[in-house]
Order: structure tokens, then sequence, then C-alpha cells
């Protein structure tokens, strides 16, 4: 796509093509420019194919995504202690660019990244919980 910054960077007019950890035909990998990591490693896996959301993925290109998502963690946590991987659909998401993108990012004791920190909530009752499994059942395509 025209504007898309990941388009560029897979077209390499953008960024610098050692910046690149990792590419095949279908996926790509490098630094994000701007990590969350400071001891660094904060990679970006994406497909080569511009798609804007994680559902909009052919299902070749998302099993190709994940193998790049494998190989890549398995190379971060060999020198970190453990790794996020984050992936952010839309704009109320955290989702800025609109190339679909996952984030793998490193992490060490005590790094103060705050990504799991979230409220653990209850469900308002078990009405409510069972509710939600059928929604989602029902929304459930091949
Ligand atoms: P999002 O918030 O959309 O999930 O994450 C977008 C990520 O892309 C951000 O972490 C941001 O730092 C990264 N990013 C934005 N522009 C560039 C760029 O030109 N090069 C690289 N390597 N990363 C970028
Ligand atoms: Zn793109």
């Amino acid at each position: 796509m025209k504007d898309c910054i990941f388009c560029k960077i897979i077209k390499k007019e953008i960024g610098q093509s050692k910046d690149i950890i990792y590419e095949d035909d279908k996926t790509i990998a490098f630094l994000d420019i701007t990590p969350a990591q400071k001891k660094g490693g904060h990679t970006l896996i994406i497909p080569k194919k511009h798609y804007e959301l994680v559902t909009d993925m052919s299902d070749a290109d998302a099993k190709a995504v994940m193998l790049t998502i494998k190989k890549l963690s398995k190379a971060l946590l060999q020198f970190s202690q453990g790794m996020n991987i984050i992936q952010n659909n839309k704009r109320v998401a955290g989702q800025y660019v609109n190339h679909v993108h996952f984030h793998l990012i490193p992490r060490f004791d005590n790094d103060g990244i705050l990504i799991e920190k979230w409220t653990a909530n209850k469900y308002n009752s078990e009405s409510d919980r069972l509710n939600m499994v059928q929604t989602i059942k029902n929304l459930l395509k091949d």
C-alpha cells in the first residue's frame, strides 16, 4: 500500500536493509524504531502483503507469520528472561500503524514495562459469563 510505512520497509524504500533481522517470501522481521525494551530486542514481525487487521490475513500468511514469530521467539528467549507477544487491532486497542504487526518484547526482571498489569476483574454474574461464551461461539466462523 502506497502510504504504509511498513510496506515501505518491505520494499526497502525506508530504513536500512541491514536493520532487517529475518526475511522469507511471506514475512519480515525488524527492530522497532522506538523499543519498549531499553535493553533492545523489541522486534516487529509482519506479513509482506498489506493487511490492516489480524482477521484480514489469508490463512497461508497467518501460518507463515506464526512460524516467523516462533523462530524469532527462540532467538529472543536466549538472551532475555521472558518475552511478550503483542498484537494491537484498531486504534482503541493501540494500533497506530495500519499494517498488521506482532510485537515481540524481550523481558527482564524489574524492567518496568507495563503490559500484563491489567486489573483482574470479576464477571458481574455467572449468566454474564456464560452469555459471553455463547455470544462468541455464535460468532465463530470457519
Ligand atoms: P502499534 O502501536 O501500531 O501496535 O505499533 C507500531 C509500532 O511501529 C510502534 O512500536 C513504533 O515504534 C513502530 N514504528 C513506527 N514507525 C516505524 C518505522 O519507521 N520503523 C520501525 N522500525 N518501526 C516503526
Ligand atoms: Zn503496509
